[in-house]
């Protein structure tokens, strides 16, 4: 049986995700923003929550943890990579470490760029990634502590799961997102049609996330950079895959 997906909007802008494997009855929580809708949504449900599974150290993520793991007892996950500066783990990971949520495990994919110690989790069985604020829908997180190679580099192994994958990210930027898009690719029929689909989801209050893999290909300029349509777009025909993706996450940074 899969696992069950509840997105959760939290903050301004921000997701969070309740993974549930209804034969354990065992949940997981991907980041944290805040603790209020996380409980009310585990009370409706009568899910009793057993993990904690962090990302990023950035606040907007991991400002619930302690709070949320001192009403629950739920055990916290995160990368020993960042262990200094993330909440009191239970649990420390590595690339390619196993995570499990009741009888289903995912794996960690090390994923730089936005932040140094940010991690992915990949659950194959169900079919869903958390990516946190390195692939999101329609773009990426910004470069705070990495740099366009990393980012790249991040995205290449996320961009090589199957397109079906559904790609849980964190946060509702998916509008812009594709707005900036439509300046990189111009005539994207593809890009075009999901843009139109987002404007309905938000005029309808709907979040945008969880997005799949395949419409992320297909629409999202910063897994498009290797092609070569893409970088004449950009003025960059010759330019290796790296280079044309740092020219992309610049313009965006502009834009
Ligand atoms: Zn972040
Ligand atoms: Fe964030």
């Amino acid at each position: 049986m899969p696992l069950e997906l509840v997105t959760i909007p939290c903050l301004q802008d921000n997701y969070t995700y309740l993974l549930h494997d209804p034969a354990s009855r065992k949940t997981a929580v991907v980041d944290v923003p805040e603790v209020a809708p996380i409980l009310k949504e585990l009370l409706r449900r009568e899910w009793l929550l057993s993990d904690i599974l962090i990302t990023h150290h950035h606040d907007d993520h991991i400002q619930g943890v302690d709070e949320l793991r001192g009403v629950t007892g739920a055990r916290v996950w995160g990368a020993e990579a960042d262990r200094q500066r993330l909440p009191r783990l239970d649990w420390s990971l590595w690339a390619g470490d196993e995570v499990r949520v009741g009888r289903e495990s995912g794996t960690v994919i090390d994923v730089p760029g936005h932040t140094r110690g940010h991690i992915a989790f990949h659950f194959p069985d169900s079919g869903l990634a958390f990516t946190g604020d390195s692939l999101m829908a329609g773009g990426c997180g910004r470069l705070f502590e990495g740099t366009p190679a990393e980012m790249w580099s991040s995205l290449t192994k996320l961009a090589a799961l199957p397109p079906a994958t559904v790609i849980c990210s964190g946060h509702e930027y998916t509008a812009s997102n594709l707005r900036f898009a439509a300046t990189i690719e111009r005539d994207s029929p593809a890009l075009a049609a999901r843009t139109a689909r987002v404007a309905e989801a938000r005029a309808a209050g709907r979040p945008t996330v969880p997005s799949t893999l395949a419409e992320e290909l297909a629409t999202n300029p910063m897994l498009r950079a290797a092609l070569p349509s893409v970088k004449s777009a950009i003025g960059l025909p010759d330019a290796d895959d790296a280079t044309a993706f740092a020219e992309i996450r610049a313009r965006k940074d502009r834009f």
